[in-house]
């Protein structure tokens, strides 16, 4: 709720506004340094600064100026926003499948609220509906919000907390579920799950958004829409990601949970499978799968739940000249696993081999994976990668170093038998490691066909 029209204004920013008579909501035309601009004068965030006046434009973007820069404002009206979604009963029928969505955070449930400048959960089925009508297409929608968190935020107690809900969830006959998740880290949230809840009969769809819903390029709905479809029609029973899939709003990507990698900080086609084509495609209309090996719908109605989970575990990024204190302190600390993101094949320089070793002979356990991303950790080819798995360093095979983290901490969770903890480590549950990457998903599915088809003529011409 905006409690006056000069919400959050402070300083020389709203001493600016005053003087011209404008106010929060008033619909101004407003000149400076930059140039001329309409737009709605939207209130500040309580922690923001007082030196700029924001405007949001027709286009829908928000633009900052510095309040010193205004040589003129005009007021032309005001018109007080209403960022309250419609709510609409959503509906039910006994002959569509019934799927919830568990809200984890993210920018997902999120709409800017722009007095304190936070992003607020929009969430209930309501809302939803109201919002994004189309999903009543595909099925009957529970929600729930489990936390309201930004994915960095997530940790151990959020996975179990999510494992032990799709297991209930499974149990009580659902027939798929949604979770909506912060992009950054839902990587790491769909390769943990899919160690944690093995054997599921049902999708279990994750799905977030670059950009929130109040911002006209929001992959927020489409995304959703696929999702939803996914969850209630697909025949793929796994932990998988869908997100956006070429530049533009074509269609979804289907990612299998454990080879999938956000790769852009910022476009919204960001999620890629790695070392895999990936499960399938999916817009409104149809689910076209690019392969058939994944796991299908059953009808039973439980699920292989293991929580476990080690925290003292750790990525270590190697860089050139990396010193071996760095391997120490970690051991020191009382870690009981590093998963190294190589070199090349697997590699690390010889400083470090005696801090390895170090580590290896006080019960850590040591795993290689490739910072390449693509490819496999071939440590037989140099000197050096033999020398390295001497010394108790085992190979992750093509484990993203992510996914091989945090199954590192689920196989700690379990044992602390170096055999046993490399049985489980070197034991595929989802195709975390694969007996071969094909030859033209690394080009291919960069970018999606459109794209690479447009980049070839670009450099043709
Ligand atoms: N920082 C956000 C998060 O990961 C970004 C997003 O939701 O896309 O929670």
């Amino acid at each position: 709720m905006v409690e006056s029209s000069m919400s959050g204004y402070r300083g020389i920013g709203r001493a600016v506004l005053e003087r011209h008579g404008a106010g929060v909501w008033s619909d101004i035309e407003l000149e400076a340094a930059q140039g001329t601009f309409r737009g709605l004068v939207l209130p500040r965030s309580e922690t923001a600064d007082d030196r700029h006046i924001v405007l949001k434009l027709a286009s829908g973007y928000n633009v900052g100026i510095a309040a010193e820069a205004v040589t003129r404002i005009t007021v032309l009206g005001r018109r007080e926003a209403n960022y309250k979604l419609p709510e609409k009963q959503f509906p039910h029928s006994r002959t569509k499948p019934n799927v919830v969505l568990l809200g984890t955070g993210g920018t997902i449930a999120s709409r800017l609220d722009y007095r304190t400048g936070a992003v607020i959960p929009a969430f209930s089925p309501g809302e939803l509906y109201g919002s994004v009508p189309e999903l009543a297409a595909f099925c009957n929608l529970r929600t729930e919000s489990l936390f309201s968190v930004f994915s960095e935020n997530m940790g151990p107690r959020q996975y179990q907390g999510l494992a032990e809900r799709i297991a209930e969830e499974v149990a009580a006959g659902v027939d798929g579920i949604v979770i909506g998740h912060g992009t950054d880290t839902m990587h790491h949230t769909a390769a943990i799950l899919s160690f944690m809840v093995q054997e599921l009969p049902v999708p279990v769809v994750m799905v977030g958004s670059q950009r929130s819903a109040d911002r006209p390029s929001s992959d927020a709905a489409i995304n959703l829409i696929h999702a939803v479809k996914a969850a209630a029609e697909s025949d793929i029973a796994e932990v998988m990601v869908c997100m956006f899939g070429p530049t533009s709003d074509q269609y979804g990507l289907l990612h299998r949970g454990t080879r999938v990698r956000k790769m852009h900080t910022s476009y919204r086609s960001t999620f890629r499978t790695i070392g895999d084509i990936p499960l399938g495609m999916i817009d409104a209309a149809r689910i076209v799968y690019f392969r058939h090996d994944f796991h299908r719908r059953r009808p039973e109605r439980s699920v292989k739940l293991n929580t476990a989970f080690e925290e003292k575990v750790t990525i270590l990024y190697y860089y050139p000249n990396m010193k071996p204190d760095v391997v120490d302190a970690v051991v020191d600390k009382g870690y009981r696993g590093i998963v190294i993101a190589g070199t090349g094949l697997g590699h690390v320089n010889k400083p470090l081999y005696p801090a390895l070793k170090r580590a290896v002979q006080r019960g850590v356990h040591v795993y290689m994976t490739a910072q390449t991303l693509w490819g496999y950790v071939q440590m037989y080819v140099y000197e050096t990668g033999r020398e390295i798995m001497e010394l108790g360093v085992v190979p992750a095979a093509n484990m993203l170093p992510e996914t091989a983290y945090v199954k590192l901490c689920w196989a700690l969770g379990q044992s602390n038998d170096p055999e046993q903890v490399k049985r489980i480590m070197l034991t595929p549950v989802c195709d975390e490691t694969t007996a071969r990457e094909p030859y033209n998903g690394y080009l291919v599915f960069q970018g999606a066909i459109p794209e690479v088809q447009g980049f070839l003529r670009s450099i043709k011409r």
